[in-house]
């Protein structure tokens, strides 16, 4: 553990998932990667800052948001555990780009809270994307909060279980392609960038991580009540993975018997009504929603 966490006797806690980086070299890596812009290699800061926000979940000490600092206009580091921040205050001491929001983010609405942040001083807005090394206990829910409530973001980048990644960015009929990944697929596309051994980390979780990137389409590809109501026919069909589409989605149709929504189902696909959910493309989620969404 570092000198500095020492110092202000810090406990790790395990329920919010404090699994620190260690070594700089990760925390550069993902700075320089967690969006488009080309920046000078190794840790030479550039002479000019990327003109975004960028907001943090999770500083934990402190070690990506400095990183961060080095190459983007602003960050803004939301931190739910209020004991970090002495530990804080000493580590970014000298950086006066960076603010520190201590919160659940899932707490955190994020449109009046982001609006403000990335106003720039004659009133135009700044492009903003996130990058966090996630806690692990939380992971799914905070992407989803952060896709469905902020449509615009540019990037979204994080380090998640290695599992997790895998998940994010299979394609469809993928063994590992599951709701989540058809989800994210309404908001943008998921690229897996790099793994980070367990050693990288203190305390050292059991299994390995990897940071992947989620690049948002330039304007939203589905209307937010398509994005929506697409979305809960994904959790549906997913919710019950080894049934066919009809027996996992009858439920939500009830202006159907079974035989006719697996006809309609073949119908709007051109597959056979014993097509299972985890061979759909989001196109093909997004048709099915909006074609029976008047048979609820
Ligand atoms: N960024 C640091 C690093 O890479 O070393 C710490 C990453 S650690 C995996 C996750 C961080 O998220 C911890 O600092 C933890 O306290 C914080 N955290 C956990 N749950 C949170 C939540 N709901 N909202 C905001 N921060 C949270």
């Amino acid at each position: 553990m570092s000198e500095l966490l020492q110092n202000h006797n810090f406990k790790f806690q395990k329920k919010y998932g404090q699994n620190f980086l260690q070594d700089v070299k990760i925390p550069r890596r993902i700075a320089m990667e967690c969006t488009d812009f080309t920046f000078p290699e190794g840790d030479v800061i550039p002479d000019e800052k990327a003109d975004s926000l960028i907001l943090e979940i999770g500083p934990g000490a402190g070690i990506l948001t400095k990183e961060l600092a080095k190459r983007f206009r602003k960050v803004v580091a939301v931190e739910i555990d209020t004991s970090l921040e002495g530990v804080l205050k000493d580590s970014l001491a000298g950086y006066d780009n960076i603010e520190v929001v201590f919160s659940d983010i899932m707490d955190v609405d994020l449109v009046p809270f982001l609006e403000e942040k990335r106003r720039r001083d004659d009133g135009s807005l700044m492009p903003v994307s996130v990058c966090a090394n996630l806690p692990y206990y939380i992971t799914t829910p905070i992407i989803m909060k952060l896709l469905e409530e902020y449509p615009d973001f540019n990037f979204i980048t994080v380090m998640v279980q290695k599992e997790v990644a895998v998940r994010l960015c299979a394609p469809a009929g993928d063994s590992e392609y599951g709701a989540i990944t058809a989800q994210i697929n309404l908001f943008g596309k998921a690229k897996r960038l790099f793994t980070v051994p367990s050693g990288c980390f203190y305390p050292r979780p059991k299994i390995d991580s990897a940071v992947i990137r989620i690049e948002l389409y330039d304007k939203p590809k589905y209307a937010p009540d398509v994005a929506k109501e697409t979305s809960t026919v994904i959790k549906n069909a997913f919710a019950m993975r080894r049934k066919t589409l009809s027996n996992a989605l009858s439920g939500m149709y009830k202006g159907l018997s079974k035989e006719e929504l697996g006809r309609k189902i073949s119908e709007i696909l051109g597959k056979g009504a014993d097509v299972r959910g985890e061979k759909l493309t989001t196109d093909e989620f997004a048709r099915l929603a909006m074609t029976l969404k008047d048979y609820k």
